[in-house]
């Protein structure tokens, strides 16, 4: 693209001014020329001519070079001319957009220093070798930084002062959110996470969930306590009833009794699994560890279902490992119970139920697979939450509390393993319990 081209695609005011500028330049050049010719002519000294001519353009130039330095150090400039005058415009307007970007990004940087100032969380952004660059106020007073900018460059582990915290900070943005007790007497509970930020920088950010616990703890204690108060009065009801329903009554009384005798043991079982649950949330930082004979388990589990149901679901058990698990056995049982009675309750007699148990290098499998009726999608993902049903009252009627999945959801968060669910509309449902590799016990 030549010149001329190029200026009319830049289509800007600098490119039109360098033509002006160069043209009157070469307008300076010719009268120089003529002047340096009518000189040589008249005075036949054609050299000196040639040499006063040239020396004076040089002079001028060197002059003009001198005045855009001058300019360029704050001086004024006015009698800059030609192109050297165009070149000091352009020069301006780079400098004046320089300077107007560099406005706009500290705007920018002032509204985010604002937005984390206002932040109820703590903000802490730390460079490679997690040495303090800044922090907000909300960092001051949870993580309790220095006022002052003592902290700032300061590796943040050697300021907590917490071995666990430091060993956390040291995984970087790989770590996992982690919950601390924080403060001289531990009074404040933070959940902390760490983030990649800008080039090789992290940001953490803490927030303070000490009232979120706080509650969790009373409405765990209330759930507990008011369980623990109900046992004692419902087994002696259960009790009452029981020898009741033995008695010779009459047939409506009767039918009455054995009514109340469900209600009744269906709040049993409530009370039960709730008091369960709350057993489980309150060991949750004590995960346990005894070996646990899984296929021996499991094929005590066949044999009560099988006698709880009186065989009207044919119940297989597939054993591909006599291999164990690290756990606790009353839990597991009760998360494999749940499974397979629920297979049992909410799919019609007759309904084949396959248990799997495999194992390979990699982890452990407990499946429970019926070719029951099925669960919708859109339920799939809330199944383990409390007192989730997918039909409330079929559940009810068939003595289901709402509470098994949740409770099964429990027990493997404990022993770190997870659930998986699937399930097809009229073909049946699946349910996998998986067990990290190093919870396996080899036969
Ligand atoms: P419940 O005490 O009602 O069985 P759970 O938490 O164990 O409570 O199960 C939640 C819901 O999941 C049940 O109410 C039922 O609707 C559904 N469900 C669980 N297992 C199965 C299954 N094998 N087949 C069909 N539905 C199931």
């Amino acid at each position: 693209m030549d010149a001329s081209k190029r200026c009319v695609a830049r289509a800007t005011g600098w490119c039109l001014a360098v033509h002006e500028q160069f043209r009157a330049e070469l307008l300076r050049l010719l009268a120089v020329a003529v002047l340096v010719g009518l000189f040589g002519w008249v005075s036949e000294a054609w050299v000196l001519a040639l040499l006063v001519g040239l020396g004076g353009l040089a002079l001028w130039q060197l002059y003009q070079v001198w005045l855009l330095e001058e300019w360029l150090a704050g001086g004024g400039g006015e009698d800059l001319r030609g192109v050297w005058r165009s070149v000091a415009e352009h020069i301006e307007r780079v400098r004046l957009r320089a300077r107007q970007r560099k406005k706009r990004l500290s705007r920018l940087l002032h509204r985010f220093h604002d937005t984390l100032e206002t932040m109820p969380d703590a903000a802490v952004i730390l460079d490679q070798r997690l040495r303090v660059q800044w922090f907000n106020s909300a960092a001051r007073e949870l993580l309790e930084l220095d006022a002052g900018d003592s902290a700032v460059g300061r590796p943040l582990p050697e300021l907590l002062d917490d071995p666990v915290l430091a060993d956390w900070l040291r995984q970087g943005a790989d770590a996992s959110p982690l919950e601390r007790r924080m403060g001289a007497a531990c009074e404040r509970e933070l959940e902390l996470r760490v983030a990649p930020f800008a080039k090789d920088q992290l940001l953490l950010t803490a927030h303070d969930v000490t009232e979120l616990k706080r509650v969790q703890t009373v409405r765990r204690d209330f759930i507990a306590n008011v369980s623990h108060e109900l046992r004692t009065p419902l087994t002696v009801v259960v009790g009452y009833l029981e020898m009741l329903a033995e008695e010779d009554l009459p047939d409506e009384v009767h039918n009455a009794l054995a009514a109340s005798l469900r209600q009744a043991e269906r709040m049993q079982q409530l009370v039960a699994d709730l008091l369960m649950l709350s057993r489980l949330e309150l060991e949750e930082d004590s995960p346990p560890r005894e070996p646990v004979d899984v296929p021996a388990l499991l094929e005590h589990l066949v044999e009560d279902a099988r006698r709880l149901d009186g065989d009207q679901h044919p119940v297989t058990l597939h054993l591909q490992s006599r291999a164990g698990l690290l756990g606790s056995e009353s839990e597991l049982a009760s998360a494999f119970g749940n499974l397979l009675f629920n297979a049992i309750l909410h799919t019609p007699p007759g309904t084949p139920v396959d248990l799997y148990w495999e194992v390979d290098d990699e982890g452990a499998r407990f499946c429970v697979v019926d070719k029951g009726p099925g669960i919708p999608q859109e339920h799939l993902h809330r199944l383990t939450e409390r007192f989730y049903r997918v039909d409330k009252s079929r559940s009810r009627a068939r003595g289901g509390t709402g509470l098994g999945l949740s409770i099964v959801r429990h027990v493997l968060l404990r022993h770190d393993a997870v659930i998986e669910i699937e399930s097809q509309v009229g073909e049946g449902s699946r349910f996998c319990c998986i067990f990290p590799g190093m919870r396996i016990v080899p036969a």
